[in-house]
């Protein structure tokens, strides 16, 4: 098979592979598409740590091949979304249904659960992102990972939930759990932020605010219809411009898509006393926020979620039902489609912020 391998910090080609072979608990995936997400730039520059070679990739939607030993609900010919959930079902925190914070989850290791690789390039190892590396032709998944979708959705369209999109959905609809009539913030209107967006308007938000220092992102979440209301600004200026749009008081929920120093402050400050601030993602591990005690004594609540905090087979299915449904423009967000030869392309445009969400045609 092909695949797009990265065997040094900022190189990446396509290379030919041995097809991978599931192991038990998992399957295998003929893959149809693959979004590009930041993390794949981030693991090319070498921002986040990983093993190499590595074939980058980590949405990726297709059609289950091959099933290893062992693997139940699942049959050849199922259509899935491979998420970045690795949740091993057995651990402290999944048995508490935290399937995001799984105890055994692979990270950044590039390898399966079980510690070992299913593809080699002569006798090395070649490793896989968050157990997909779907930059390829086929890609082994363990089977709590593989999400199955109903046949009439579009596996080119939807990769994206495999990890961005279900990050900004979930972050609004299963970690906030957004009120209908509610009046929303989001400060951040790329891929992730606008899926909030449209995670909070399918919870009936009424009100929700885009906040962005690009407005040309800004009026794209007006456009699609997400936005009720945009403010090109950061910091105190944003906040006042908040407050100006709701009585005075703030809003019901802030979400931080950003993660840039000072953009988790502009979020709790923007929301109302007993209102929710959402951390959703973070530019480098080292980014650190400072709040005002006070605001907690108005029982402002603050907290964050790891990939939306959704558990996979009840959350993805359910949002490819709204996205069938009209009621979650996901494929509107798409501005590129690419080849598997043209992902070196692809990365480099998205790292150079000319695209929102690109997505690779396998
Ligand atoms: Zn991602
Ligand atoms: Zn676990």
């Amino acid at each position: 098979m092909r695949a797009a391998v990265s065997r040094e910090v900022g190189q990446i080609g396509i290379e030919e592979l041995p097809d991978p072979r599931p192991r038990a608990g998992e399957v295998r995936v003929r893959l149809v598409s693959s979004g590009i997400c930041h993390t794949d730039v981030s693991v090319l520059a070498g921002h986040l740590p990983s093993p190499r070679p590595i074939v980058l990739g980590h949405e990726g939607a297709g059609v289950i091949d091959e099933l290893g030993p062992g693997v139940d609900g699942l049959a050849i010919g199922d259509h899935v979304i491979c998420s970045i959930i690795t949740s091993c079902h057995a651990c402290f925190q999944c048995l508490r249904g935290e399937y995001a914070l799984c105890e055994r989850a692979v990270g950044f290791s590039g390898t399966m659960l079980d510690g070992t690789t299913r593809l080699q390039s002569g006798e090395a190892d070649v490793h896989t992102l968050f157990c997909q590396g779907s930059f390829s032709e086929y890609a082994v998944v363990p089977a709590s990972a593989t999400v199955k979708i109903r046949q009439d959705a579009p596996l080119d369209k939807l990769a994206g939930l495999g990890c961005a999109w279900s990050t900004g959905l979930g972050a609004a609809i299963v970690r906030a759990e957004v009120r209908p009539g509610s009046s929303v913030v989001v400060i951040g209107a790329g891929g992730v932020g606008l899926a909030a967006m449209m995670g909070a308007r399918a919870m009936g938000a009424t009100s929700v605010i885009a906040v962005d220092i690009a407005a040309r992102k800004l009026d794209r979440a007006k456009d699609l219809g997400l936005a009720s209301h945009t403010i090109t600004a950061s910091g105190s200026d944003a906040v006042d411009a908040i407050r100006d749009l709701t009585g005075g008081r703030g809003a019901d929920y802030g979400f931080d898509a950003v993660g840039a120093p000072g953009t988790l402050e502009t979020a709790l400050q923007a929301v109302r006393p007993g209102g929710l601030a959402v951390a959703i993602g973070v530019m480098d591990a080292t980014v650190t926020a400072t709040f005002d005690l006070f605001g907690f004594l108005m029982q402002k609540r603050l907290t964050g979620t790891y990939a939306g905090s959704i558990l996979p087979q009840r959350d993805i299915p359910a949002f490819v039902d709204l996205y069938m449904d009209g009621r979650l423009p996901l494929d509107s967000v798409i501005d590129a489609t690419y080849s598997l030869d043209q992902v070196p392309k692809a990365l480099d445009q998205l790292a150079a912020n000319e695209i929102t969400k690109g997505v690779v045609l396998l």
